[in-house]
């Protein structure tokens, strides 16, 4: 590897983490609710800092319904490989402010990170993009397609559908979706397996209104018990998931070491963690399910009454080649097999999104694999992810042709859809030269 493009890289770091700055100042939350104008005037900024960066062609495409994507190409030399560069623009909302240590959309360094929402997730990509693009002063040696979508955090997938209703736009040999990172600061890694998702409401209903519990418990049925004593067969003793019909596979990757998991989790001292065996797996390749919601009347100002109903929604993590259909399938028919007391189910499915094993084991991923080491100096891992990311999924499907190579700045640190959000510094560096690399060797083939 020639010196030259870590020199290049280095020379526009100042510009990255301006153009960086310059769009974590924009609340571009693209939830309902949420005021449009912010998710507007991103995209238009990441159209100028794209165009500044080379882009010359940048502009919005219209996508019916969703906010506006930004949309370039750059020719390359004749016959050269194409590649698709892939980020976000929207994202998720601040939460709680006073959970921040520093405001939530006013960039902050602390400690080589920089901190506020979307430091990481995503605009960290559209900043490496462009200085990708500004590190090849504006003439790349491959085809490069850009893209950059507003709603991706909202989970609606309507600019997936756009992509998918228009292969031929986005069609390239290897696509780079830089909303993922490292397993840990400064080590590189690149994102092979991903989770899908389903998740489920289940709302349970006993009787026909709430009754005195002095007349009519012992025998009457409570919903909130029935519902509780059925979200307690979801899992094992030990905390496996127990619902028949989820796929489990096997993880060959990089191993998850436990206490590096429990201090990034917040576990604190003396809770277990769920399941048991390889804790990659867990994590990777089988189910898990979770609660996150329940309505129930709240504590203050309970009445003596028993619950008439209530009602739970559920999470479940899906393994890499599980179906969600049939993942939402399995759960129900849990669900109503456990229903005590002859309870009355009402199971409404929400959200599903399929996994998908990204790694080809085809020259993408080689030449990404060198990048990275070339960038970072050492070897690196493939990891899975248990998020889902259904455009990685929905890019496989609709480019089968292509390789998706999926990393990023971020790392276990960054706290992405929490307060603090943050990227390392040294490692958006790092995540641009790497980005060089692998389009210098594609271009070179
Ligand atoms: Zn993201």
């Amino acid at each position: 590897m020639s010196a030259e493009p870590a020199d290049a890289v280095a020379r526009g770091a100042a510009q990255v983490r301006a153009d960086l700055e310059r769009l974590v100042r924009i609340p571009s939350v693209a939830f309902p609710g949420f005021p449009p104008e912010p998710v507007a005037e991103a995209a238009a900024v990441t159209a100028e800092i794209l165009r500044d960066a080379g882009l010359t062609g940048a502009e919005l495409i219209d996508i019916p319904g969703a906010p506006p994507a930004v949309w370039g190409e750059l020719a390359g030399p004749d016959g050269a490989p194409t590649v698709l560069l892939y980020a976000h623009y929207d994202v998720q909302p601040a939460g709680d402010e006073a959970a921040w240590t520093s405001p939530s959309w006013q960039p902050a360094e602390r400690g080589g990170r920089l901190y506020g929402r979307g430091t990481a997730d995503d605009k960290a990509g559209i900043a490496l993009h462009a200085g990708t693009l500004r590190a090849f002063g504006g003439a790349p040696p491959i085809h490069v397609k850009v893209i950059v979508e507003g709603e991706e955090e909202t989970g609606r997938g309507t600019f997936a559908s756009y992509l998918a209703a228009h292969p031929e736009q986005f069609a390239a040999d290897v696509v780079v979706v830089a909303d993922a990172g490292n397993w840990r600061v400064g080590e590189p890694t690149l994102t092979t397996s991903l989770r899908g998702l389903a998740v489920l409401d289940v709302e349970v209903r006993t009787l026909r209104a709430p009754v005195h519990s002095g007349l009519f418990g012992g025998a009457a049925p409570d919903a909130l018990i029935a519902l509780a004593r059925m979200l307690a067969t979801l899992h094992d003793p030990a905390g496996n998931v127990a619902v028949e019909g989820l796929v489990r596979q096997a993880w060959d990757g990089r191993p998850v070491d436990q206490d590096a998991l429990r201090a990034s989790a917040g576990v604190p001292a003396g809770v277990g963690l769920m399941g048991d065996g390889a804790l990659a797996e867990r994590l990777y390749t089988r189910p898990s399910i979770t609660a996150i919601g329940l309505d129930a009347p709240p504590v203050e100002g309970a009445a003596n009454a028993l619950v008439d109903h209530a009602r739970a929604r559920l999470s479940a993590r899906l393994a890499p080649g599980q179906d969600p259909a049939a993942a939402i399938a399995a759960l129900s028919a849990h669900l109503r097999r456990v229903a005590p007391w002859g309870a009355a189910l009402e199971l409404t499915p929400r959200e599903a999104a399929p996994g998908a094993l990204l790694a080809g084991g085809g020259p993408g991923e080689a030449a990404a694999l060198r990048a990275l080491e070339g960038a970072y100096g050492k070897a690196p891992v493939k990891v899975g992810s248990g998020g889902a990311i259904p455009l990685c999924v929905l890019l496989a499907q609709a480019l089968p042709a292509a390789e998706i190579i999926l990393w990023g700045a971020a790392d276990d640190a960054a706290q992405i859809h929490a307060a603090d959000e943050s990227v390392d510094l040294a490692d958006l560096e790092h995540a641009t030269l790497a980005q060089v690399l692998l389009l210098e060797e594609l271009g070179r083939r």
